[in-house]
């Protein structure tokens, strides 16, 4: 841990670095937060930023989402989460942000990140900086996880336990609705 504070300290001076980590994060896998954990040894704050997009079909509501994210860094000092509406570039200036953070599974993410990375750079001067996930999260993805979950699989290795509760009491509800409009 030592040497990755040095590591801070020569490659950004004494500054406060404050880093968001915007993403839909519905819902938050151990994939995410492997990132959010590597990314605590750079940053002096970390907030997670949780899109509300109005496009994305969404599992959990964003207020789901920032709980489940709350209770999972509670022990992990300078980092925080809420939501968000809006651009992400204009989210991060009101957020004072020094930087954005994204997390890289493999190359396929790459192409994606970069161009987002590149906009982002462009329209508002705001760097992202990446962080590659451990080899075990690397085909880890929320959507996969939502599929699973959907037919009963065990992702007990891929998801926090909270998550997987809250999962399990989301599709236990609509297989009880399904049932539900079946009969009636
Ligand atoms: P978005 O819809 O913005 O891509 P996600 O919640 O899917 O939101 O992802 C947020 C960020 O986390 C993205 O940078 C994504 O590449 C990264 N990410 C997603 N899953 C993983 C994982 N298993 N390991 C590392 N990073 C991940």
């Amino acid at each position: 841990m030592r040497d990755w504070v040095w590591l801070r300290k020569v490659r950004m001076g004494n500054k406060f670095v404050r880093a968001i980590f915007p993403g839909s994060f519905d819902p938050i896998t151990n994939g995410h937060l492997d990132v959010v954990k590597r990314a605590m040894r750079l940053f002096d704050e970390l907030i997670i930023a949780v899109g509300r997009s109005p496009i994305k079909n969404q599992l959990f509501t964003p207020q789901e989402r920032v709980e489940m994210i709350a209770e999972l860094i509670t022990d992990l000092p300078g980092v925080m989460v809420e939501s968000f509406e809006g651009l992400t570039v204009e989210y991060a200036a009101r957020r004072k942000a020094d930087v954005i953070l994204r997390g890289l599974r493999s190359l396929t993410d790459v192409s994606y990140e970069f161009q987002l990375a590149m906009t982002n750079r462009a329209v508002a001067g705001v760097e992202t900086v990446f962080i590659m996930t451990s080899e075990q999260y690397g085909f880890t993805s929320s959507t996969l996880i939502r599929e699973i979950a959907s037919l009963g699989g065990d992702l007990s290795n891929l998801i926090p336990a909270n998550v997987h509760k809250r999962l399990e009491g989301r599709f236990s509800k609509l297989k009880h609705k399904v049932e539900d409009s079946m009969q009636g």
